[in-house]
């Protein structure tokens, strides 16, 4: 038995290992036990970094195919190595999920590689892949172990003809026809990559919308972009089955509303539907944990669970299934354990799309503002009419930017353009402090950047933008 710990951490994601981190710097002896041989969980190792590396190597190759040439840069058609990509891709992984490693040692908190279960409060057993089980005691325990892709009942994942995301950054050539189940973030995301690599690609969405959770205006503009950039969409439309070859995957479509059935021939097939809480072999329905519904863990405002020292955070437990949502939830739930009062407002977790243009949301959609009886006004603004966007020949989209019909508080704001998520996080500050509008426009605004789309569509609010 190992020497006791006050906090032992279950999961090293971005939620468990920047919870130990931050614990350990406030003093507390920590643990975090990661069944996986890296650190960083789904993040690092098959979520938004591999993703982003195979979205940035795809836009260059579609810079390299489309666009140079505009500027009279003439390179000849560019040739895709795979091999290469996906060895690019592991490097910048092992790269950052080793630097985990490293930050584990400098804060001296101890990784503790094996299964964790929880056999009671303030015991954790640790089962290595390889040697003997541990016990380990502490006087509180942290989960975050996150979550899984959502299996689609009558489409079975093998990793290769019928992926989930893990499969899609895996693939060993571009697929010809890649169908895409689900027209969310992964779907999309994963869409793009391939689709800018060369296959064709059909996306099938339950619903009559694609990403339903965005502001609808921009969420329709959104897939006249991708259309424009031949992604082609079946909405309102079901997967009921699938059968597979050695080279096809045939799915069966039917209306959502039923109707007559109708066949769909890939040689992938992606399923990217959701996630859901993972839990396996955690032990926590044996000590009565409580979860709700949909099988998140519910936990009070100090993220503790109905059994006095669990805590859980990050996927494992309701709100924005996001990495940076993760780790906020992971300081916050520390901070309170050392004393300290936190708060995460989920309301300002920036959720960013990284497509080409980005989509970039904080704060509350035009629907729900109705719903709600807010009154409102709305200001917009086009990257057309942006300086900086025309100079880059990149003005696809708009800044909108919601605030309160009486006191010009800003409540919601919404981008679809060249780099929305990085633009999106000055409207994050000021919905922080309680900023209106006109505070965003008064703020002066380096020329020529795509800020000045942000300061115009706060005049705009106003009905005094300068350049439309
Ligand atoms: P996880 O990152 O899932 O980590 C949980 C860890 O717990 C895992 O390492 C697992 O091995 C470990 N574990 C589980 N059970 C046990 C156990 N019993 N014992 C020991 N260890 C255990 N979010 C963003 O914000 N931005 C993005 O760009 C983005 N891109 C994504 C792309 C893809 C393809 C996917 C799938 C997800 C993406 N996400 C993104 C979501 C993001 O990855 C998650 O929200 C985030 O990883 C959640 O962090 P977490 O710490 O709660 O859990
Ligand atoms: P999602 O919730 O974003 O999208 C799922 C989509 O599938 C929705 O449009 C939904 O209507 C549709 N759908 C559900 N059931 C269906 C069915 N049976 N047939 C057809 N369509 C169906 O989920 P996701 O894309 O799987 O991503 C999971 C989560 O991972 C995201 O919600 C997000 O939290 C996280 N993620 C974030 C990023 C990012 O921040 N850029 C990137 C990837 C993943």
């Amino acid at each position: 038995m190992s020497d006791k710990y006050d906090l032992v951490v279950i999961g090293g994601g971005p939620g468990g290992y920047v919870a130990a981190i931050r614990a350990a710097q406030l003093g507390m002896k920590t643990a975090c036990v990661e069944k996986h041989s890296a650190l960083g969980g789904t993040c690092l190792n098959i979520g938004c970094i591999p993703s982003k590396a195979l979205l940035n190597a795809s836009e260059k190759y579609a810079e390299a195919e489309h666009h140079l040439g505009d500027f009279g840069i003439e390179v000849s058609a560019p040739k895709l190595n795979v091999k290469k990509l996906m060895e690019k891709k592991t490097e910048i992984v092992t790269g950052l999920t080793d630097g985990i490693g490293f930050l584990f040692k400098k804060n001296k908190v101890d990784w503790l590689q094996g299964t964790g279960k929880v056999t009671a409060p303030g015991k954790v057993e640790v089962t290595p892949a390889k040697g003997k089980k541990q016990t380990v005691e502490c006087d509180k325990i942290l989960i975050a172990t996150g979550s899984e892709s959502t299996p689609l009942p009558g489409v079975e994942v093998d990793e290769k003809q019928i992926v989930t995301s893990t499969g899609a950054l895996e693939l060993t050539k571009v697929p010809k026809h890649l169908i895409v189940i689900g027209g969310g973030v992964i779907g999309l995301e994963m869409g793009s990559v391939w689709k800018r690599f060369g296959a064709k690609v059909t996306v099938v969405e339950f619903l009559d919308r694609i990403v339903p959770t965005v502001d609808q205006d921009m969420g329709k503009r959104f897939k006249r972009v991708l259309e424009k950039q031949g992604i082609e969409f079946k909405l309102s439309t079901k997967v009921t089955g699938a059968k597979t070859t050695k080279t096809q995957v045939t799915l069966t479509l039917e209306p959502a509303a039923g109707g007559d059935t109708e066949e769909l021939k890939g040689d992938v097939v992606l399923v990217s539907i959701g996630r859901r809480p993972y839990f396996e072999s955690l032990g926590l329905d044996d000590l009565g944990v409580e979860r709700d519904k949909r099988g998140f863990i519910q936990v009070d405002e100090d993220y503790q669970t109905n059994v006095s020292g669990i805590f859980a955070i990050g996927d494992a437990i309701p709100g924005p299934m996001l990495a940076h949502k993760a780790e906020e939830d992971g300081i916050a739930a520390v901070e309170i354990m050392a004393g300290q009062s936190a708060h995460v407002d989920y309301n300002l977790v920036p959720n960013i799309i990284y497509t080409w243009p980005e989509v970039a949301s904080v704060g509350q959609t035009e629907e729900q503002l109705k719903e709600a009886g807010i009154e409102y006004r709305k200001g917009v603004f086009p990257f057309s009419a942006n300086s900086r966007a025309r100079a880059n020949a990149d003005s696809e989209g708009q800044v909108k930017i919601l605030a309160d019909k009486k006191t010009d508080r800003v409540l919601g704001a919404h981008i679809l353009g060249p780099d929305a998520g990085t633009l999106i996080h000055e409207i994050c500050a000021i919905m922080e402090f309680g900023g209106s509008a006109e505070d965003v426009a008064r703020t002066c605004h380096g020329h020529p950047t795509l800020s000045e789309a942000v300061k115009e569509a706060a005049l705009a609010v106003d009905g005094r933008p300068i350049h439309i």
